[in-house]
């Protein structure tokens, strides 16, 4: 059976490019990038190479470029390196859960939180984040504010107007930082026009390897290290270096950047409004985030009197992997925070999916999914209660 997979925004594939580009380090060039001999220098150049890539990426010095070991240890930086008792946190309620449990931890250990909620469009407005910073905290004292927004919801791609939030920020003389992770290859970054102190990224959502990530720290932000121990990293983040993950992510990032400015997104862009207005076609769907600005590869798609959870189960048994929700959140059967902040009812966020593109992604693919949707969809709707007339 064909298989079509459209949860890129839960992980994707390595590029070919990038697993050639790792093989060497395995075992060849196996050295530890602290060693002063051949094979530890070899190692060290490599990691310095892509660190090169990647602070060209976020357009940063070589020295702002932190790697880590994915999105969750980023996320989980910025906010317990820079936050104590008594500062405050300025978050959305539309974060991922890297954010949300890191922002819940900081609450219980007296750092004040507040969780500024989207529009029904998934948009945050600037002005309730501007409101949310306390004025008595601008005075310059020394307790710190730290402004964590994402640049691109993991679940509908909606487009966080981060630059206006970094002016914000810097008005209120407040710490900064985004989560890239679902912005990473899918928009130019520039940390220096997003204004921001932190961001996180991470490589296998740009089909890199899992278990990397890079952080952007600007210089002279006191973070202190989530990880001690020897002085790697400039002392920011200790532990040997992933040294073939470290070069898997140079590579995936230097693709991310050539597929800016090939045309690949617009390609993808274009697959993907093929595949939500095909199916659109269904009665009885909707977007989740219309309107607002989003990544080139999502659609969040409800489908009424549909149980999100059962389709994606029959569209798995069609050759079709999606998701309802974001794959943190797979085997639950909470409905999603996302949707539900944006101010969908249980029921409407139950019967949710997330559709996102791989950069390869074909006509192909495009084709599968909308052969196998409308006729799923039907399926389940002439099984559920309502349709049986069981409800009474
Ligand atoms: N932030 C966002 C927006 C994400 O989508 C994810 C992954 O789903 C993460 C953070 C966590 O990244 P990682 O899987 O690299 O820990």
């Amino acid at each position: 059976m064909r298989r079509t997979y459209m949860d890129a925004n839960a992980t994707t594939p390595l590029l070919p490019e990038v697993m050639e580009a790792m093989r060497p380090y395995w075992m060849e060039q196996f050295g530890n990038a602290s060693s002063i001999y051949q094979q530890g220098q070899q190692a060290r150049t490599a990691v310095d190479r892509a660190r090169e890539t990647l602070a060209e990426m976020l357009n940063c010095h070589d020295a702002e470029v932190v790697f880590n070991s994915g999105g969750t240890e980023g996320d989980n930086t910025a906010i317990f390196g820079l936050l104590r008792p008594g500062d405050q946190l300025v978050t959305t309620s539309i974060e991922h859960s890297a954010v949300l449990r890191a922002a819940e931890r900081m609450a219980e250990r007296g750092v004040e939180v507040t969780f500024v909620a989207p529009l029904p469009n998934g948009l945050i407005e600037p002005e309730e984040i501007k409101r949310a910073v306390r004025p008595e905290t601008r005075l310059g004292n020394s307790r710190r504010i730290l402004i964590s927004v994402m640049l691109a919801n993991n679940e509908t791609g909606v487009l966080q107007p981060v630059e206006e939030i970094g002016k914000i920020a810097a008005e209120a003389g407040a710490f900064f930082h985004i989560d890239a992770v679902q912005g990473a290859g899918k928009v130019e970054l520039d940390v220096r026009r997003f204004g921001c102190h932190l961001l996180s990224i991470s490589a296998h959502k740009m089909h890199g390897p899992k278990g990397v990530g890079a952080m952007f720290v600007r210089r002279g932000t006191p973070i202190d290290p989530l990880v001690v121990g020897g002085s790697h990293e400039r002392r920011q983040r200790a532990g040997t270096e992933n040294v073939p993950g470290i070069v898997g992510m140079g590579k995936a990032a230097e693709l991310a950047m050539e597929s800016l400015g090939d045309g690949t997104i617009e390609r993808v862009a274009g697959l993907r409004d093929r595949l939500e207005a095909g199916i659109l076609k269904i009665a009885g769907t909707g977007v989740n985030g219309a309107g607002a600005p989003r990544t080139a590869n999502t659609t969040n798609i409800r489908f009424e009197q549909v149980e999100g959870e059962a389709l994606v189960i029959a569209l798995d048994l069609k050759g079709v992997a999606v998701s309802g929700g974001s794959a943190c959140h797979s085997g639950s059967t909470e409905p999603s925070h996302v949707l539900m902040a944006m101010g969908l009812d249980k029921n409407a966020a139950r019967a949710s999916l997330r559709f996102s593109l791989l950069r390869t992604a074909s006509d192909d693919d495009v084709e599968h999914v909308l052969r196998v949707v409308p006729e799923a969809v039907e399926h389940l709707r002439a099984l559920s209660p309502e349709a049986a007339g069981t409800l009474g």
